[in-house]
């Protein structure tokens, strides 16, 4: 392990539901990200403290200095780089919409004129909706979490949200009660974040970590406990 960080303890911020990165069950908090930070901090002698935030407010508490670094399903973008050193990326992600799955009516952003969809507060689905919203018409109301975005799509305040593809992918399968009908926008991966030249010692320590679970196959272990096809 990485000698300036062993045995030291690190806060560490994260969303609250974005599953199946961060999320709870049965009171724990479980998930891709937990289990990769967890297996990393062991595997390079240091400890985690993590804080279940909310995506927007980790990042305010990594600028503010209240957590040390951030994991949330976070993307890695040029304008975040200017703020935040990343790690390697560890899961490809992007953007994607989704409508209640007995919603016949929007299939298209085109049949989104007039009409409100949500996003996450901070988040690169907020920042792709807004992208469009002109053009197609639409309006963008933003949310601090992925559950409350789902649950007012069913309900009707929203016709679509806008999150990562993997987590609605997630989501979808479970039977959420969405569905996705547009294509896949590709985006950023995902990295774990410290501040612009800070935890220089701790970032090292994430990658080495990473690597060293890769090359044990630990890292495929977990995406696959999370994510593999039973069938
Ligand atoms: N990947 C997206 C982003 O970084 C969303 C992250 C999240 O909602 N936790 O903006």
């Amino acid at each position: 392990g990485s000698e300036s960080v062993e045995g030291q303890t690190y806060v560490i911020g994260t969303d609250t539901t974005f599953a199946p990165f961060e999320f709870r069950q049965n009171g724990e908090l479980t998930g891709i990200d937990m289990d990769l930070l967890r297996a990393i901090a062991e595997d390079q002698g240091f400890e985690v403290e993590i804080r279940s935030l909310g995506f927007n407010a980790a990042l305010a508490a990594l600028s503010s200095n209240q957590v040390d670094g951030v994991i949330a399903g976070m993307s890695i973008t040029d304008e975040r780089k200017e703020i935040y050193d990343f790690s390697e990326p560890y899961f490809e992600s992007g953007v994607q919409m989704a409508v209640a799955a007995n919603n016949d009516e929007i299939t298209s952003y085109e049949d989104l004129k007039g009409k409100t969809v949500v996003a996450k507060t901070g988040a690169e689905g907020e920042t792709y909706a807004k992208s469009i919203a002109e053009e197609y018409g639409f309006q963008v109301k933003s949310l601090d979490q992925s559950a409350t975005m789902y649950e007012s799509v069913k309900a009707g305040s929203a016709v679509a949200v806008f999150d990562d593809y993997p987590v609605l992918a997630y989501g979808i399968a479970q039977g959420n009660g969405l569905k996705t009908v547009t294509d896949k926008v590709p985006g950023g991966s995902y990295g774990f974040a410290v501040n612009k030249g800070e935890n220089t010692a701790l970032l090292a320590a994430f990658n080495d970590g990473l690597a060293e679970l890769k090359a044990s196959g630990e890292y495929q272990q977990i995406l696959d406990s999370y994510l593999a096809d039973p069938t």
